[in-house]
């Protein structure tokens, strides 16, 4: 592992240097594999922050507090410790480009993470096809990758701070409901692809939003980071 880099006061990103990488898609995913001294072993996923074209892979954890594997990622991996990865892995949850079809990317928390791979591999590529985030944190400070998303050349970008906005604030302050869902996404017969990531409460109140909207069900691909019910961001 090569660098820690802290994104927010709950989320560093991980930077990894790794030996015979076949190259992975956009929104795809890691099991990250940590082993004690005793053996004891615990697993998770994490999607893969960096677009293929990056030279390193980048995971981007946010520590749960009482959790048992991402506090350990979050707050005690030091720059040169190994860990073990499999991956990349999962097929569904990725984005090539398809001529003509829009894509409208909704992330909530960490769920950014997937979607900032599809936005660098939009980019790398030059990709012709609009892209659109909607992206919802709790405040200015809990944005994750704030400067490459609020940066001049950072796209179609909009941010929505659902419980403190700062003084002068121009974006959005509310919850991502069907209201915004319908004022922000491509309008249903523009057929959109659409990403969802979050917490498992927000993912499946967007892609609720979206349904109601008229959007096609099959159009619509989600990924749940969180427990049922988790908080929305
Ligand atoms: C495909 C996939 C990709 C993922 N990518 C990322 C990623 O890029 N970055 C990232 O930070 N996480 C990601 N996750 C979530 C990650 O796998 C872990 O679930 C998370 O880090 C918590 O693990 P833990 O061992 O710290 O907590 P655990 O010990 O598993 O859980 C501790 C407590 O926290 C609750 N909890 C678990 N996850 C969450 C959560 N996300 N929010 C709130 N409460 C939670 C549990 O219900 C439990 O009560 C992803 C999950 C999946 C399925």
């Amino acid at each position: 592992m090569l660098e820690l880099i802290e994104q927010t006061a709950r989320t560093k990103s991980i930077v990894f240097d790794v030996p015979g990488w076949g190259r992975h898609r956009a929104g795809q995913h890691v099991d990250v594999r940590l082993t004690a001294e005793d053996g004891y072993q615990a697993q998770r996923s994490y999607s893969i922050a960096s677009a293929p074209e990056d030279r390193h892979i980048e995971l981007t954890v946010e520590r749960i507090d009482d959790g048992e594997v991402s506090p350990y990622l979050a707050d005690e991996l030091l720059a040169g410790d190994e860990i073990e990865l499999r991956g990349p892995i999962g097929g569904y949850f990725a984005w090539e480009e398809a001529p003509g079809m829009p894509v409208f990317l909704v992330g909530g928390g960490s769920g950014i993470v997937p979607l900032r791979a599809m936005l660098r591999h939009h980019r790398a590529t030059d990709s012709a096809v609009p892209v659109r985030l909607l992206y919802s944190a709790r405040s200015l400070d809990d944005v994750i990758y704030r400067d490459e998303l609020t940066a001049a050349d950072a796209g179609d970008v909009r941010l929505t701070l659902t419980r403190r906005q700062p003084a002068g604030w121009t974006g959005y302050g509310r919850r991502v409901d069907r209201e915004l869902v319908a004022e922000v996404c491509w309008p249903a017969p523009e057929r959109p692809l659409v990403y969802v990531c979050g917490p498992t409460g927000f993912v499946e109140a967007v892609a609720g939003a979206l349904v109601s909207l008229g959007h096609e069900a099959a159009r619509i691909r989600t990924e749940r980071f969180g427990p049922t019910g988790g908080e929305t961001p």
